[in-house]
């Protein structure tokens, strides 16, 4: 049984007084007790959301690490290990936003993942494919060639501690989410890729969905088969939409 997971990704949100605000909307909220709950703000504000949520029963994680573990002289990045250090978690590894607009490649990626790990923090490897690779019917190529690149370079047995995130690019942000049914295939595709490597990883893995999850429409995706949560964006800036979403990942 895969115990569910709710994760917030604030993406480069937040001044110091909004995430006051929201750490104390996240504080008063009753969260289910059966559910993974995590948030990921902006590294500078790390340490203050692991002090403001001391007692919530709430993980925080990073949204980005360095390709390298440890310190040294890579200006601007941080490795997993300082995250770890600072009390992160989990590390998000290949958002769309990173691929497309930063540029990462499934090559970084994949440095970043084994980082993630070495360093002491689970990574969230994210998947997804854009509108015009759907429209081409491509989409469980454009994932397969993402998850591969992970398993090929690091085995399968790198996903017994990892999360993976299926968030369709045209999904992310727009309003527009999949369908229950289509995130169901691609989630049951995503888990029989990782079954032909190794059964008890494919079963044990948390597969999220990311892309415009709503309170209004978090139950129905969370009630199919092989979605274990979500990953959260812009809901996951108001404390009691997100308090809601949780809620429905427990039910
Ligand atoms: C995300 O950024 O990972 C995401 C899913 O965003 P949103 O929920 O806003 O679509």
């Amino acid at each position: 049984m895969r115990r569910p997971m709710v994760a917030g990704n604030w993406k480069m949100h937040g001044t110091r007084a909004s995430v006051a605000e929201l750490l104390k909307g996240l504080g008063s909220e009753a969260l289910p007790g059966g559910v993974d709950v995590v948030v990921f703000p902006p590294s500078l504000h790390v340490e203050r959301v692991i002090d403001g949520l001391q007692g919530a029963s709430i993980e925080v994680g990073a949204q980005n690490c360095a390709t390298q573990t440890g310190q040294g002289a890579l200006t601007g990045e941080i490795s997993s290990t300082q995250l770890a250090d600072a009390g992160c978690k989990l590390v998000l590894v290949g958002h769309s936003e990173r691929r497309q607009v930063i540029g990462e490649s499934d090559e970084v990626l994949v440095r970043k993942f084994e980082a993630a790990q070495a360093g002491g923090l689970i990574p969230v490897l994210c998947i997804g494919e854009t509108l015009a690779e759907r429209e081409a019917g491509k989409t469980l190529e454009v994932v397969g060639r993402q998850l591969s690149s992970v398993i090929d370079a690091l085995g399968i047995g790198a996903f017994a501690r990892a999360v993976i995130a299926y968030e369709p690019v045209w999904a992310i942000g727009t309003g527009l989410t999949a369908t229950p049914e289509q995130a169901q295939d691609v989630h049951a595709a995503i888990r029989a890729q990782l079954a032909v490597e190794n059964s008890e990883v494919a079963q044990g893995v948390r597969l999220l969905y990311g892309g415009s999850v709503k309170a209004a429409n978090a139950a129905e995706l969370f009630g199919m088969p092989d979605i274990d949560g979500g990953l959260i964006g812009g809901a996951s800036l108001n404390a009691d939409e997100f308090g809601a979403i949780c809620r429905a990942a427990g039910n």
